[in-house]
């Protein structure tokens, strides 16, 4: 206690520290961010093979564009199940003799061209036989009846005899229908990833499509630490009875090892545990000097009481960019950095104990920064905003912005508001916002009728762990004196849709 004593400033109930606006925190910690961001990738990217654990992460980011080797699909194949036909023959006759069969995945021996009138049985994938220009599906011929011999395949396996077919007489088949034609889904040659995505599941399968043989560049990864301060707290795993009076379970530490996983691989991961208001200073120095981390999360201890040691700390080892946010929940928010350590240069983020307050800093500009760090694209680092409207009555607070935690409750389409809002120029700065063009049917009144509505999920203290549990989105409420009535346009951040 005496040591916690020694190391606080003269408190007067006074930060030291200037309360800086949001758009001067995304400005900061992308600045910084980006300065570490350059020195991580500076050794060059890593190349990994298909099978490497930080490729199956799903959170590996390409560190070069790659492009098709080949055109997909390769060859012209047919899209339907059906009839490959010269679509010119039916504008004279609906009849078709039906000379034989090609099914995706066989190898047919070389096949002629189609002779006029004839056509051949095709499954969906196939190649078009050489003379034909389109597919006619199954559902739009009958096979004739009144034929000696054929009919239809029933397998692939059986001998061909040839059979008639009727094309039905509406039915419209200009050249090219049915037909993927190669090259329609991506040229040769054309950019498939492009440097600074992240090879979530589906990029992944994008690499599939191509073989996997290739070493894949990849951007070097950053290595995070996390660790909880507070006397109070224990380990989740520590039995109830074990608990002293005022013991709380440590939730932050499993909440952020949790979140960092969709971002890093594990190996990348680093659980620094808990520290005693006590042992913070020691186990600071001893996490920077053992330097495995390029960035630190630490949370709680960085409020104004007696034990909130974490600031003094982080000021003796490195440089304090801001100590206090104009945000609710997470006003004491701190950033800080020493870009310049002998060891490792680190950034560090000290987060409220509170766990909505760490939730909601960590969502707004942690991940951001490890996106940065990740050599992911500035515009792909941010989080996704959109505009929609309160369900019920909110009441904002007087002097900070706050983001509330709300459910989702329709599909959106943006109106002109997004554009307009005096909001969204300084939302602009850190989430990422997709317009869509109206078509000429919806008007911007209309558009702005589909708007989903954001349900706030109850009381919204900071305390409160619940009000993020299934929440979608973060509401940003800017501040003010009057309540917001339902139905008032809003922005919101979108929760885990990176
Ligand atoms: P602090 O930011 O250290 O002043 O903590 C603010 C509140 O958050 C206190 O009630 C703490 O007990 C609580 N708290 C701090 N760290 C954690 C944590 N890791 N898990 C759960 N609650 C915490
Ligand atoms: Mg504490």
């Amino acid at each position: 206690m005496q040591r916690l004593f020694q190391m606080q400033d003269r408190r007067q109930g006074q930060s030291p520290y200037p309360m800086v606006s949001m758009e001067e925190a995304w400005r900061t910690v992308q600045e910084v961010a980006l300065a570490l961001a350059e020195r991580l990738q500076q050794a060059g990217p890593v190349l990994a093979n298909w099978d490497d654990a930080a490729l199956q992460s799903g959170t590996a980011v390409l560190a070069d564009a790659i492009t098709a080797p080949w055109p997909v699909p390769r060859f012209d194949m047919a899209l339907k199940d059906g009839y490959a036909v010269r679509s010119q023959d039916l504008l004279s006759s609906r009849t078709l003799r039906c000379i034989g069969c090609q099914v995706a995945g066989q190898v047919t021996p070389k096949v002629d061209g189609l002779a006029a009138g004839t056509c051949r049985y095709i499954t969906t994938g196939a190649p078009l036989p050489p003379g034909a220009d389109a597919v006619v599906p199954v559902e739009q011929v009958q096979v004739l009846e009144n034929e000696t011999s054929g009919s239809a395949p029933k397998s692939s396996d059986e001998p061909f005899e040839s059979f008639h077919i009727l094309v039905a007489s509406g039915y419209s088949v200009p050249a090219g229908s049915e037909v993927r034609h190669q090259g329609d889904d991506v040229a040769f040659g054309q950019v498939v990833l492009e440097r600074g995505q992240q090879l979530g599941a589906v990029e992944r399968s994008v690499l599939c499509s191509f073989g996997v043989q290739r070493s894949i560049p990849l951007q070097r990864v950053p290595r995070v630490a996390v660790l909880s301060t507070g006397s109070e707290l224990c380990d989740p795993s520590a039995s109830p009875s074990s608990l002293t009076a005022g013991s709380v379970y440590d939730s932050n530490r499993p909440l952020l090892l949790g979140l960092l996983r969709r971002y890093l691989p594990p190996s990348h991961i680093i659980d620094a545990g808990i520290a005693s208001d006590e042992e913070v200073a020691d186990n600071l120095a001893a996490l920077l000097t053992n330097a495995q981390q390029d960035v630190l999360i630490i949370s709680g201890g960085v409020s104004m009481g007696l034990s909130d040691v974490v600031k003094p700390l982080l000021a003796q080892h490195g440089r304090i960019h801001f100590g206090r946010l104009r945000m609710k929940p997470g006003k004491p928010m701190t950033f800080a950095s020493n870009l310049c350590s002998t060891k490792r240069p680190w950034l560090a983020f000290a987060l409220p104990g509170n766990p909505v307050s760490s939730s909601v800093c960590f969502a707004l500009l942690v991940v951001p920064a490890i996106q940065l760090l990740k050599g992911v694209s500035i515009e792909r680092a941010y989080p996704r905003c959109i505009i929609g409207r309160l369900a019920h009555v909110v009441v904002p607070d007087a002097e900070r912005p706050e983001f509330q935690r709300a459910h989702l409750l329709a599909p959106t389409c943006l109106g002109s508001f997004c554009r307009s809002s005096a909001t969204s120029e300084s939302f602009s700065c850190f989430a990422r916002m997709t317009e869509v063009s109206l078509t000429s049917a919806l008007d911007s009144k209309q558009a702005e009728s589909y708007l989903p509505l954001f349900s706030i999920t109850g009381n919204q203290s900071s305390t409160r762990l619940q009000s993020v549990v299934h929440a979608d989105v973060l509401v940003y409420v800017p501040p003010g004196t009057e309540p917001l009535p339902a139905g008032t346009l809003v922005h919101a951040v979108l929760l885990d849709a990176n």
